[in-house]
């Protein structure tokens, strides 16, 4: 299965053909008239735990929202940003260090659906959250390898859990994994996602290639596969660890053998423990990552 194309406003070669023969008419006007609107993604710094803010195009996604620890310092984020609605929410998968503080940003920033893989739990985080919707009248839809929508000018494709990943009935494995298309420019968001989904991946995937990959489970051994690794081949990899929020953190990450397997490709390595807040912009043809 091959992810399509990232989304342009021309797309075909006719079009190409039609912007070269603009360009030498338009070649003074200013926006060029298919520029993309850029991405940004911010990886907040929640300790051991997720909470990704993606905006283009005045478009705002919230993938994982940390522990209910720190769901303040996420709420202060999306506010920071001037984040007044979400096109929608991402849980990844029924954990707390993801879905903890996912009932009081619903709560505090209208959202317009929130995504989950189908695989529930009824545990706290999760009751809290349906809470949230039913209480909010914010929809919710399952969603799984093979589903894809729009946020701005970037393409959103679920390429994680498939049938294998979901058999397990592993909340890890039973991950939401994002592959974020903007113009030539790919970020992949791992979520927990371990060996039995990226070995999917591997199998149904024939381009996993991306630019920047959001390492699983907080860089944990039982992720980030060597062949995995391989076929993703990303130049940046962004590491969301540090202490767990809630004084629950039991092993510390990342694993060193996940630091030396990112090492042994020449990837450059950022981690929300070292480097604080994390802020990945793209254009569709070029990708700088700030430390904020
Ligand atoms: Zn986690």
């Amino acid at each position: 299965m091959s992810i399509p194309h990232p989304p342009r406003r021309l797309g075909s070669l006719a079009a190409l053909a039609l912007s070269l023969a603009l360009i030498l008419c338009l070649a003074a006007c200013s926006p060029q008239p298919n520029a993309l609107a850029p991405l940004d993604v911010y990886v907040l710094n929640v300790g051991k735990a997720d909470a990704i803010i993606v905006g283009c195009g005045g478009q705002w996604m919230l993938v994982d929202a940390g522990l209910e620890e720190t769901s303040g310092y996420v709420t202060a984020a999306m506010r920071a940003l001037n984040i007044d609605s979400l096109t929608c929410a991402v849980a990844t998968h029924p954990d707390k260090d993801h879905i903890g503080g996912m009932s009081a940003a619903i709560r505090a920033i209208p959202t317009r659906r929130l995504y989950e893989p189908p695989m529930r739990l009824d545990n706290k985080p999760s009751r809290a959250m349906r809470d949230a919707l039913s209480q909010t009248g914010t929809p919710s839809s399952t969603v799984r390898s093979g589903d894809s929508w729009m946020l701005g000018d970037a393409g959103v494709h679920v390429i994680a859990p498939g049938k294998a990943a979901l058999e397990l009935n592993s909340e890890n494995e039973a991950s939401l994994v994002l592959m974020i298309t903007h113009g030539s420019k790919r970020i992949l968001l791992e979520a927990d996602a371990q060996s039995v989904s990226e070995n999917e991946m591997l199998s149904v995937y024939d381009d996993l290639r991306a630019d920047v990959l959001k390492v699983a489970h907080h860089g944990s051994d039982k992720s980030t596969g060597e062949a995995f690794l391989a076929a993703v081949n990303p130049s940046i990899a962004v590491i969301s660890t540090g202490e767990r929020a809630d004084g629950k953190d039991s092993d510390a990450l990342p694993a060193p053998s996940t630091l030396s397997r990112l090492k042994s490709i020449g990837a450059a390595v950022y981690r929300t423990d070292v480097d604080g807040d994390i802020h990945i912009h793209s254009d569709g043809e070029t990708i700088t990552v700030a430390a904020e």
